[in-house]
């Protein structure tokens, strides 16, 4: 754990989340700032700064998608959803643990804007 990762601090108790579901090696967790009618968060326990780290660990990398995909099926998205892991500056990551986000519950419209 790191004690200045939030989400660390969530997985420890810390902070509190309304907790979807949880594994041994997963948590998910609903976003506190929702996109979508279903945005919910799916981290490894065990700190991984970003999806490249996730990536060097496919034990965890797998994990995560599979709670990912429990998430879907929980919230009821069966007519589909998005996965996200904004990655870096670019990407526009706010929070350095791994997060998938799991996205969904209406037509999401396209991938991104154009410019
Ligand atoms: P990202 O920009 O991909 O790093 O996303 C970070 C996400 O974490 C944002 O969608 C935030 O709304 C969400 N977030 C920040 N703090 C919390 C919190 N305490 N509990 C749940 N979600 C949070
Ligand atoms: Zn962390």
């Amino acid at each position: 754990m790191e004690n200045s990762c939030l989400f660390c601090r969530i997985v420890a108790g810390e902070i509190p989340a309304t907790v979807v579901h949880r594994t041994d090696t997963t948590l998910a967790f609903r976003d506190i700032d929702p996109k979508a009618p279903s945005h919910v968060l799916v981290i490894p326990v065990t700190h991984h700064a970003n999806v490249i780290e996730l990536a060097a660990d496919p034990a965890a990398a797998a994990d995560v998608l599979a709670t990912a995909a429990k998430v879907a099926e929980l919230e009821g998205l069966a007519d589909g959803f998005r996965v996200i892991f904004n990655t870096g500056a670019h990407g526009g990551q706010e929070v350095f643990h791994v997060h998938a986000h799991v996205v969904g519950g209406a037509p999401l419209g396209p991938m991104l804007a154009r410019r």
